[in-house]
């Protein structure tokens, strides 16, 4: 953990300092210009993929970085940036809010754990060694993160597997079995078809087979157990959520999906390319990747991985929980759209779920909600479902849903099941929530310290009075 001191202090109340330090970091983990937005500092954002992104920082934290695009605060973990821009806007934050003074310790040792997760070693090393140098307190820290850091250079490790939580589906309410024949049938073809692609794209790539999917990748072989893991937890999460039964051992398969899910797994943008332009003819720029989905039923994902680091990685594993949980409610009960903030915000929250701290989108979604509801910004096109959701708004998205799980687990499942039967989300979100899309973001916003007022006997009542976004400006 980083911690921030301000000022200088005599050297007998330090302890008590640091400790005081480090219960208003737990406390006001956020640091906001939300007041006092000339003061901001302005950065420049390099996603992942290459998108650059300009603005001034309404909040940061740790993980993540709320900046104002378009008018609207646009939440980034410092995980899904390029490797080198997240170190520089890090460096630059932190630089703007120590004033004239240069970077102490502790700001040193918070760049140097970015910069080691983001593989920049050399970087790592030296803010370490700064660290230890400015500041005696986190000496022995630093010294033996250094320590550590040269001894893993020597001999590269992969990143630890995230934990596997293996559950157990619980409510059996599946609605219709392929044919233990039809299986094996469609498996069949969607291995001809990998062959076809890997040959025409030049991409080798080996097939890992598990329970509901089919991953192609040429990712390393160390590499290989954890797609499985990532994937299946996915599976067995939303099974557990949603209620899709495990298949017995001796039945035709009541899998979610038509045989197996085709995952391919990507370790390089220009393998990426070719292969999402071979399989699909789409052009995946300005994407780390994909999910097919089909009218017929069939699903496909196509992700990739931008770099080796341990932040490249965990980046990977939530587009790839992502993209797979799209692939999953696609199919599940029927073909039918899901609302983009809806299906959108599960796909992160799953991500978050399964990856729990080697996710940033949690921390993101917190801050960028604590930014629209302290800036008193308008969500209301998030709920209008025309065209792809900006990903902008995703972090929003996020909130929306973890605010509704949070609220009533089982009724979120109500609400999926009542839109894949045809039932607008609004009318869903009333019979099995009691809120509208405007009375969603009141309670949504006074979770988030809004202090909007909210009219108890309106919770019921037709949503006509509730369509004028400005009765709820704020
Ligand atoms: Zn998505």
């Amino acid at each position: 953990m980083h911690r921030r001191t301000m000022g200088h202090r005599p050297v007998h109340s330090q302890f008590v300092t640091r400790l005081c330090a480090m219960v208003l970091t737990l406390i006001t983990a956020t640091l906001s210009y939300a007041n006092d937005p000339d003061s901001a500092p302005q950065v420049q954002i390099t996603l992942a993929h290459g998108l650059k992104l300009r603005g001034p920082v309404l909040l940061h934290n740790t993980d993540t970085v709320v900046i104002e695009i378009d008018g609207f605060p646009y939440g980034i973990g410092y995980q899904q940036m390029e490797s080198r821009a997240a170190y520089r806007v890090k460096k630059e934050i932190l630089a703007h809010d120590r004033g004239d003074d240069r970077l102490n310790g502790s700001d040193q040792f918070e760049l140097a754990v970015l910069a080691e997760r983001h593989g920049l070693y050399r970087h790592a090393m030296r803010s370490y060694a700064q660290a230890a140098r400015l500041d005696p307190e986190l000496s022995g820290a630093s010294k033996s993160a250094l320590k550590k850091l040269r001894a893993s250079r020597k001999k590269p490790k992969l990143a630890e597997n995230p934990p596997y939580t293996a559950e157990k589906p619980a409510f059996p309410q599946h609605e219709k079995r392929t044919a233990q024949t039809d299986v094996d049938e469609i498996v069949a073809g969607y291995k001809r078809v990998a062959a076809q692609v890997a040959s025409s794209a030049q991409v080798s790539m080996r097939l890992i087979e598990t329970e509901h999917f089919l991953i192609w990748t040429d990712f390393a072989t160390a590499e290989h157990e954890r797609l499985g893991v990532w994937c299946e937890s996915m599976y067995a999460r939303l099974s557990t959520w949603f209620g899709i039964p495990e298949p017995p051992a001796d039945a035709p398969s009541t899998s979610v999906f038509l045989g197996k899910c085709p995952i391919f797994c990507l370790r390089s943008r220009k393998h990426f390319e070719r292969v999402a332009r071979v399989l699909d003819d789409y052009d995946a720029g300005g994407a780390l990747g994909y999910t097919s989905m089909s009218s017929n039923g069939h699903v496909h994902v196509v992700v990739y991985r931008q770099g080796g680091s341990p932040a490249g990685i965990d980046g990977f594993a939530a587009t790839l929980i992502h993209e797979g949980a799209h692939a999953f409610l696609h199919r599940y009960r029927r073909i039918q759209h899901i609302p983009n903030w809806l299906n959108e915000g599960l796909a992160d929250y799953v991500a978050e779920s399964i990856l729990d701290d080697r996710c940033a989108h949690g921390e993101t979604s917190q801050a960028t909600a604590e930014a629209v509801v302290r800036g008193g910004y308008n969500i209301s096109t998030i709920f209008s479902d025309v065209g792809p959701l900006d990903p902008q708004f995703y972090a929003v998205a996020h909130s929306l849903v973890r605010y509704l799980f949070d609220r009533d687990r089982e009724a979120v499942v109500k609400l999926v099941d009542s839109i894949k039967s045809g039932t607008d989300v609004e009318a869903g979100l009333k019979e099995h929530f009691g809120l509208t899309f405007a009375t969603l973001e009141l309670e949504w916003r006074k979770t988030h310290g809004g202090d909007a007022v909210f009219n108890d006997d309106a919770v019921f009542n037709d949503d006509s009075a509730f369509n004028d976004d400005a009765v709820f400006e704020r």
